[in-house]
């Protein structure tokens, strides 16, 4: 099985010195949470390493203008062509290229001289890019989990043959990816995911069924968009995760675990053949892996806080609470059956969330969605990338149509 290499000397496109051109970045979803720490990260660097090449958004055509005169691209796009004629005078004095629709992101992605495309679409939505990018023959900083959970096997594989890296952005695959670099794969015995248990750890069952949307949209350590905000609430998130780290790393189900980790420090940690353990430790922000991904293999002051260790700080480490969340064991159960299974959780989760959100289903109806359309999709175990968009699409309407 394909799966990233954790060697720098197996990446020549990523040998950094001091004469090369700053690096292009392409940023898929750059409106969203994770696309504005990304803005950041280029803003902080100022041109140095990075070079903010592309910007595409969906419709957030304020935004996407005031990131377009912060870094200066190339071009922008916006997936929605409508939002097109909302940029009226916005981009008044700059010099940039504006591409419309899914073509137009497609323009940003296989620009020759695109280095690094920053894949932080949420949700399925961010499957096409990401194909796109390594069809192209692109670095991709996979922030977008769902491209692994729907189609980890043929986006890995495409991966290996075109020869080009994945490198992760999410935090936790981040840590580990770090991590693994003081080590051999052959000596990797396991990775442990931490979580921070998300805003309802130590409650019970049976209390959830109240869970009001604002309630969820409260993450106690990290400020993200609503769509992993219920996702962390429901553990769902880790749940995702597990699969990303399956495929991104080639690890055997069985070399994956999670623990409770409630003050986000520990971003997680691999476990090698003689006990040792190595963890990857910061304050909670998204920059640090955003900017790893950027610069790797190099690291550089980013101006993200340090660890402050003048003052007393306790780490607490406790097994997940499988009943009570039970989206986590969904999780596992996809990562072992591989092939559709990925597609059909994924598909049926985004649109109970969705409908959580909106107040159509409870928040302790989540996982018995996925759960209905998980058991009821006719599994493949050896999908194509069609057959994965048809389960995809046939999860959403099993879930838009689920009565509890
Ligand atoms: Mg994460």
């Amino acid at each position: 099985m394909a799966a990233i290499a954790t060697d720098e000397s197996t990446s020549p496109r990523h040998a950094l010195d001091a004469d090369r051109e700053p690096r292009r970045v392409v940023i898929l979803g750059s409106t969203g949470s994770i696309g504005r720490s990304a803005i950041r990260v280029l803003e902080h660097d100022a041109g140095k390493r990075l070079r903010g090449w592309g910007l595409a958004a969906n419709k957030g055509v304020e935004t996407l203008c005031e990131q377009a005169h912060a870094v200066r691209p190339w071009a922008i796009a916006l997936a929605d062509r409508a939002s097109v004629e909302r940029i009226d005078g916005r981009l008044k004095g700059l010099d940039v290229q504006v591409f419309a629709g899914i073509d137009g992101i497609g323009r940003l992605v296989e620009d020759a001289r695109t280095d690094v495309v920053l894949s932080a679409i949420v949700g399925a939505a961010g499957l096409e890019g990401t194909w796109a990018a390594i069809e192209a023959g692109k670095t991709v900083a996979l922030a977008n989990k769902e491209t692994l959970v729907v189609a980890g096997s043929l986006v890995m594989d495409l991966a290996a043959r075109r020869g080009v890296q994945i490198l992760p952005v999410d935090s936790e695959h981040s840590a580990i990816f770090q991590a693994m670099r003081s080590g051999r794969r052959s000596e990797v015995k396991r990775v442990v995911l931490t979580s921070s248990g998300g805003p309802f750890r130590g409650k019970k069952a049976s209390e959830l069924k109240s869970i009001t949307p604002d309630e969820a949209l409260r993450h106690p350590t990290w400020r993200m968009g609503p769509k992993i905000s219920i996702d962390s609430a429901t553990l769902m998130n880790k749940a995702l995760e597990v699969i990303e780290a399956r495929w991104l790393f080639g690890l055997e189900p069985e070399q994956i675990e999670v623990v409770i980790h409630p003050e986000s420090i520990v971003h997680s940690f691999v476990e090698f053949v003689d006990g040792g353990v190595i963890a990857q430790l910061s304050p909670p922000d998204m920059r640090l892996p955003i900017q790893y991904a950027l610069t790797y293999p190099e690291r550089v002051d980013g101006g993200c806080a340090a660890l402050d260790w003048t003052q007393a700080l306790t780490l607490r480490f406790e097994p997940p609470d499988r009943e009570t969340f039970p989206c986590l064991e969904l999780g596992f159960e996809v990562m072992r059956r591989g092939g559709t299974a990925g597609a059909a959780l994924n598909a049926a989760n985004e649109v109970a969330v969705a409908r959580f959100l909106d107040g159509s289903i409870g928040f302790h109806d989540i996982p018995r969605a996925c759960r209905a359309a998980l058991d009821s999709h006719s599994y493949d175990p050896r999908p194509t990338l069609d057959a994965l968009r048809r389960v995809d699409a046939w999860a959403r309407q099993e879930v838009i149509r689920w009565r509890s």
